[in-house]
């Protein structure tokens, strides 16, 4: 399960950002994470509870904020809805899409106290 790596470094980043802004605690995160990112928000939350232990975030919030999927099709000329990561272009039909949103994966923001 790579969700709980990918965890790991948010809450090693998180409670890094937090001491070096000299906050003590950790009160909420939110992460942005694309409809097309092959990342799961219920394991990631169940990630979270479980490498949040025994940090200054061991009571923080967490918020998962979903992206949809976009790219530029370089037939038309601009951006569509992209449903999949090699989707067709919703206008055109033709698969000359380039993913522009919704495979991030990055901590938003964050409050300390
Ligand atoms: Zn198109």
């Amino acid at each position: 399960m790579h969700e709980m790596s990918l965890m790991e470094s948010v809450i090693e980043i998180v409670c890094d950002t937090a001491r070096q802004n000299g906050a003590a605690r950790v009160k909420s995160v939110r992460l942005d994470v694309g409809v097309l990112s092959h990342v799961e928000p219920d394991a990631l939350m169940f990630c979270y509870e479980a490498v949040r232990h025994g940090t200054i975030a061991d009571e923080a919030t967490l918020e998962i904020n979903r992206i949809a999927g976009e790219g530029w099709c370089l037939d038309c000329g601009k951006t569509v809805a992209l449903e999949e990561r090699f989707g067709a272009c919703p206008d055109c039909g033709r698969h000359r899409v380039q993913l522009t949103a919704g495979d991030e994966l990055k901590i938003r923001d964050m409050e300390v106290s």
